[in-house]
């Protein structure tokens, strides 16, 4: 069995009261306890130059406005912005902080839309990004030897797992003047605290864990220093890119029980993890929360547990992975993780089926991977379900 992990320092208040109350307070003029949604689209001005420091939806709202105090709160910062999607705030960071000529360092094993963005889309605009394997911190210290102007780093990676020495990290890509974005959405800040450990930004799809109930898609950019924040606002403004009043209505929801769900997520991933290692048709196991994890003590000393993902490789390869996919009835095959529902994925013809086949192979995305986001049920009922979709493979 494995050790659950240590605790580490808890902010102040804690985490669980920061994801009920942090900023919102009942309504002043009707003493409702939730955040109404402001489904509007303008805000009437008492005089020309004169408003209430809301004029279009664009730009801000007042429901938006709540969920960005509350996610800045959870990461220890002052300033948040939320985006339609988590691509939307990964395309409005790099357009606030880049320019043709740019270089940027991104971790080698990032969700496939983050590396289609940064090298189809931003590469036409004459950003040059370099995919790193920025677990090992020689080789991007070498990579940082070539002026950057921004670090982008996603650990655990999406979805090998593989983890970055976040603290390591940051320490090069500031030595070498790049601003430090890290990728939270696979543990959000109840499991990991990026700014902690050096980030200078951190961001979400909220789509994941903190919506946690597969209801919505969006966004979020945490930042410290307040001129980056209004600098993002700024390019949300210009680039349309803000989150639906609604969304963040429903995420100011999910959010709440976000430390409760995790420390479950975590639990239950423990345990089907540790079925699947000992599963005569299962090849490869990979979570960071088992002591087998070639990265276990690194995950130890940076997260609060293993997470909610696992990965893992059937006997037989390819073709017995996606049978066994096909198998499964509770765990829904679907592209998404982090929610109540255990959810299934096929990286190769799902999330990652924008990375070049050569280097999906080159990073450990095989075409037999199997990612797992193990979800809230009762977790014998999830390994019943995968004991009998492997039992099925090899007939
Ligand atoms: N970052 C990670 C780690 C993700 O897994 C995803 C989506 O799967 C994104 C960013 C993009 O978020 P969205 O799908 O909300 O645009």
């Amino acid at each position: 069995m494995a050790t659950p992990f240590s605790l580490h320092p808890e902010p102040e208040p804690g985490l669980e009261t920061l994801a009920l109350h942090a900023g919102s307070a009942p309504d002043p003029t009707t003493g409702a306890i939730l955040v109404p949604v402001y489904q509007t689209t303008t805000y009437v001005q008492e005089a020309v130059g004169r408003d209430k420091g809301y004029t279009y939806s664009r730009s801000g709202n007042p429901t938006v406005a709540a969920l960005e105090r509350r996610l800045a709160a959870l990461e220890g910062v002052e300033h948040g912005t939320c985006y339609s999607t988590g691509l939307a705030a990964t395309t409005v960071l790099a357009l606030a902080l880049l320019e043709a000529g740019d270089r940027v360092v991104v971790s080698d094993v990032v969700y496939g839309g983050t590396l289609r963005l940064f090298r189809q889309v931003l590469g036409r605009f004459g950003v040059e990004s370099e995919f790193v394997d920025t677990a090992d911190l020689a080789a991007l210290g070498e990579a940082l030897r070539r002026p950057a102007r921004l670090l982008f780093l996603e650990t655990p990676a999406n979805p090998t797992l593989k983890l970055t020495d976040l603290a390591g990290a940051a320490r090069l890509g500031h030595a070498a003047g790049a601003l430090v974005a890290v990728d939270n959405t696979l543990l959000s800040p109840a499991l990991q605290q990026p700014f902690a450990l050096g980030a200078d930004v951190v961001l979400h799809s909220t789509t994941k864990f903190i919506d946690g109930h597969n209801a919505t898609v969006g966004g979020a950019l945490l930042v410290r220093e307040a001129a980056l924040h209004e600098k993002l606002l700024w390019h949300r403004n210009a680039t349309g890119t803000i989150q639906s009043p609604w969304n963040a209505w429903l995420t100011l929801q999910g959010v709440k029980t976000l430390p409760l769900r995790m420390e479950r997520h975590g639990r239950n991933a423990l345990r089907v993890a540790e079925h699947l290692a000992a599963h005569p048709r299962v090849e490869r196991l990979v979570y960071p929360g088992l002591p087998s994890f070639p990265q276990y003590e690194l995950a130890r000393r940076q997260q609060r547990s293993g997470g909610g993902l696992l990965a893992f490789e059937v006997e037989g390869g390819t073709e017995a992975g996606i049978r066994v996919m096909n198998a499964l009835r509770l765990c829904a095959l679907a592209e998404n993780l982090g929610a109540a529902e255990t959810l299934v994925t096929h990286p190769a013809s799902m999330t990652h089926a924008a990375v070049p086949r050569a280097e999906r192979q080159r990073t450990g995305i095989s075409d037999g991977l199997v990612r797992l986001s193990v979800g809230l049920e009762d977790p014998a009922d999830v390994i019943a379900d995968l004991d009998r979709a492997l039992e099925g493979v090899g007939r």
